[in-house]
C-alpha cells in the first residue's frame, strides 16, 4: 500500500532551509578597531557593541549585520526556538547562545495545558505576522491538533495574541478586547513590532501604554515569526 510522508511538521525538531534565520550565533572573534558596521546598518537598533549582543525582540532578521561584518562575528542558525516568557532572555550574546524559557505557573498549565483558545488583535502591523498566524490553521502546521486555536470572540478566549507596534488608533480597541477576556488570561506578543516596536520604535504614531501596564506572559520574536516558532513557544509555555 502506498503511504505518503506526513505533511504536518514536528514542532520540536523541524529542519529548516539554509536561508532561514533563527537564533543568531555570536562568536568570540575580535571586532576590527572601532568597527560599528553591524550596529550602523541594523534597521531595528538591535545590535549593542559593548558588550556585544543582539536583541532578538527588536531584530527583524534581515541578516544585514552578518553580511557587513568583516570578522564573521555574527551568523544565523536554524534554531527556531526563539520564544521566551521573559524579555531579558531575548538578548543573545557570546555566552547566551539559545533562548531560555520557563513554563507557565501551575495554575495556568492546569487551566490551559490541554485547551487554549486565543483571540488575535492586529494592532497596526504589516500583516506579515497575521499571514503566518493564518498558516497555523492549515494542513502543514495544524495547531488545532494540540488544542490551541483562535476564536472569533474575546469572550471565548483564554489569551490575547498581539501583533503590530500598537498604533494610536488601535490602543483603545486593544484595551476593550483585553477587558472582554475572562480571567485568568494570558498576553502573548507576536513579532518584533509587538515586542519592541520593531522598525516603528520611537514613532509618534504608536501608543504602547497597554503593554507597559499589563503583564506579558510570552514573547515570540520574528519578523514575522515562523509558525513553528509560535507553536513551539506556546506548547513549551503550557508545559507540553
Ligand atoms: S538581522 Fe537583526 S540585528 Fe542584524 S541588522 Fe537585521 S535587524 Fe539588525
Ligand atoms: S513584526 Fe514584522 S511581519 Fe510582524 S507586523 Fe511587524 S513588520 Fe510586519
Amino acid at each position: 500500500m502506498l503511504q505518503a510522508d506526513p505533511i504536518v511538521h514536528d514542532y520540536r525538531d523541524a529542519k529548516f532551509p539554509d536561508r532561514y534565520r533563527g537564533v543568531p550565533y555570536i562568536s568570540g572573534a575580535e571586532c576590527s578597531h572601532n568597527c560599528v558596521l553591524c550596529a550602523d546598518i541594523c534597521p531595528a537598533g538591535a545590535v549593542t557593541k559593548k558588550p556585544f549582543s543582539i536583541d532578538i525582540g527588536k531584530c527583524v532578521f534581515c541578516g544585514l549585520c552578518a553580511q557587513v561584518c568583516p570578522e564573521n562575528k555574527i551568523t544565523f542558525t536554524g534554531n527556531y526556538h526563539l520564544a521566551s516568557d521573559k524579555k531579558e532572555n531575548l538578548i543573545i550574546n557570546e555566552e547566551a547562545k539559545s533562548v531560555n524559557m520557563q513554563m507557565a505557573s501551575e495554575k495556568i498549565r492546569k487551566y490551559f495545558g490541554k485547551s487554549l483558545k486565543l483571540r488575535q488583535v492586529s494592532a497596526g502591523g504589516c500583516n506579515g505576522c497575521e499571514l503566518e498566524l493564518n498558516a497555523l490553521n492549515n494542513v502543514n502546521f495544524d495547531m488545532g491538533r494540540f488544542g490551541v486555536e483562535f476564536t472569533a470572540s474575546p469572550r471565548h478566549a483564554d489569551g490575547i495574541v498581539i501583533t503590530g507596534p500598537v498604533t494610536k488608533n488601535m490602543a483603545e480597541p486593544l484595551e476593550i478586547c483585553y477587558e472582554a477576556l475572562p480571567h485568568p488570561k494570558i498576553v502573548i506578543l507576536c513579532g518584533s513590532c509587538a515586542i519592541s516596536g520593531g522598525i516603528f520604535q520611537g514613532s509618534p504614531e504608536i501608543n504602547r501604554g497597554f503593554l507597559e501596564k499589563n503583564k506579558i506572559d510570552l514573547y515570540i520574536p520574528g519578523c514575522p515569526p515562523h509558525p513553528l516558532t509560535f507553536i513551539n513557544g506556546i506548547l513549551r509555555y503550557i508545559g507540553r
